[in-house]
C-alpha cells in the first residue's frame, strides 16, 4: 500500500480510517520537524456524494473556529488534484475505542477523568452552538502528556452541526451510540448527552449497552427502547450510577439537561484537573499565605482548603 504524497510532509504510517477518509501520521519536512496527523479525503469519492461534500465543508469550517484543550486542533488544510487534506495536531495515544479494547474495563476513577475532559469540551461546544452528532470512542482521541497522563480530545466534526432553534431531521452517526430519538427523525443537541452515557457505560463495562450480534438486533433494541441494565455485580459508586442512568434516558425530555449535567456533583467539573483550575489553586494558595501572614488564620485555612480541592 502506498501512502499519499503531500507537499511539505513525509507520511510515515496509517493511523486509521473512518466513514469517508483515511488518517495518516506525518512529519513536517522543514522547520521543527513536528509530527502531525493528516486526514486525507479522496476527492473522487467526495464528488459523487453531496453529503460527503457537506460533511467536509462543515468539518473544516468548524475546526477553524474551535480552539480548546480537549478538542483536536486543526493546523491547516490544503489539497491537490486527488485529495483534500486536513492537517491536525497528532494525538499519540490512539483513540478511546482502542484504549477500551486494550484494558477491557476502565476503572471508575479513570472514567471520571475522561468524562470531565469530554464534558469540558462539550461545554465549550455548547457555548459555540455546536452539536457533534457522532460522539463515540473512535472519535475521542488520546494524547499522552509530558506527565504520562492521557489527555482526551474530541475529533471528527464531519457530522457536526450548528444548532438552529428547531430540531434536525436527517439521520447521521453510528447506531450503537445514537440517541433513540434520532431513529424517529426529530432530534436536537440532547443527542450528544445520550452518546456520552453510552461512552461512559462502555468504558465502565467494556461493551456498549446495546451491543448486539447483528445490526438488525441493534436497531430492534433501539426501536423498542430495550431497558438498559447494568451488568450483574457491577460495583460503581452511587454518584456514577446516578449520572449514567440520567444520561441514558430514552426520552430526551427525561434525560439530564446540559445545565444539570455540567453541574452534576459526581462530574465535579469545577474541580477537574486542568490548567485553569491549577492556576486557580495557585492563586488561592498565594491568598492563603497572605492571610496567614496577616494573622487571619480562619480565612487562611479556608483558602488553603479551597486550593487543595
Ligand atoms: P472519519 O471522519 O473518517 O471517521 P476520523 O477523524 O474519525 O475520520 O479519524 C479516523 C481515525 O483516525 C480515528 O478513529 C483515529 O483512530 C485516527 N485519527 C484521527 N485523527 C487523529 C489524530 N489527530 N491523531 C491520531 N490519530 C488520529
Ligand atoms: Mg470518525
Amino acid at each position: 500500500m502506498s501512502f499519499p504524497k503531500i507537499e511539505g510532509y513525509v507520511v510515515t504510517e496509517k493511523l486509521g480510517s473512518g466513514s469517508y477518509s483515511t488518517v495518516y501520521k506525518a512529519i513536517t519536512k522543514v522547520g521543527a520537524r513536528s509530527t502531525v496527523a493528516i486526514k486525507c479525503i479522496d476527492k473522487s469519492r467526495v464528488k459523487h456524494s453531496g453529503t460527503a461534500v457537506d460533511n467536509l465543508i462543515t468539518e473544516i469550517r468548524l475546526l477553524k473556529t474551535l480552539s480548546h484543550p480537549h478538542i483536536v486542533h486543526m493546523k491547516q488544510f490544503t489539497w491537490d488534484d486527488r485529495n483534500i487534506y486536513i492537517i491536525m495536531e497528532y494525538c499519540c495515544g490512539g483513540d478511546l475505542s482502542k484504549y477500551i479494547q486494550r484494558y477491557g474495563r476502565v476503572p471508575e476513577k479513570q472514567v471520571l477523568y475522561f468524562l470531565q475532559q469530554l464534558a469540558s469540551a462539550l461545554k465549550f461546544l455548547r457555548e459555540k452552538g455546536v452539536v457533534h452528532m457522532d460522539l463515540k470512542p473512535h472519535n475521542l482521541l488520546l494524547h499522552k502528556g509530558s506527565d504520562g497522563k492521557y489527555i482526551l480530545k474530541v475529533a471528527d466534526f464531519g457530522f457536526a452541526q450548528h444548532v438552529a432553534g428547531a430540531g434536525q431531521r436527517c439521520l447521521r452517526g453510528s447506531p450503537l451510540y445514537m440517541a433513540p430519538e434520532m431513529l424517529r427523525g426529530h432530534h436536537d443537541a440532547r443527542v450528544d448527552l445520550w452518546s456520552v452515557g453510552v461512552i461512559m457505560y462502555e468504558c465502565l463495562f467494556g461493551r456498549a449497552p446495546y451491543s448486539s450480534a447483528t445490526f438488525k438486533e441493534l436497531v430492534d433494541k433501539i426501536q423498542r427502547q430495550a431497558p438498559i441494565e447494568l451488568p450483574p455485580r457491577s460495583s460503581i459508586s452511587p454518584g456514577c450510577q446516578d449520572l449514567l442512568s440520567r444520561l441514558l434516558q430514552h426520552d430526551p425530555d427525561k434525560r439530564i439537561s446540559y445545565e444539570d449535567f455540567f453541574s452534576h456533583e459526581y462530574l465535579d467539573l469545577e474541580h477537574m484537573p486542568s490548567k485553569e483550575n491549577y492556576e486557580k489553586a495557585v492563586g488561592l494558595i498565594k491568598r492563603a499565605v497572605e492571610l496567614d501572614a496577616r494573622g487571619q488564620l480562619a480565612r487562611a485555612l479556608a483558602a488553603y482548603g479551597d486550593s487543595l480541592r
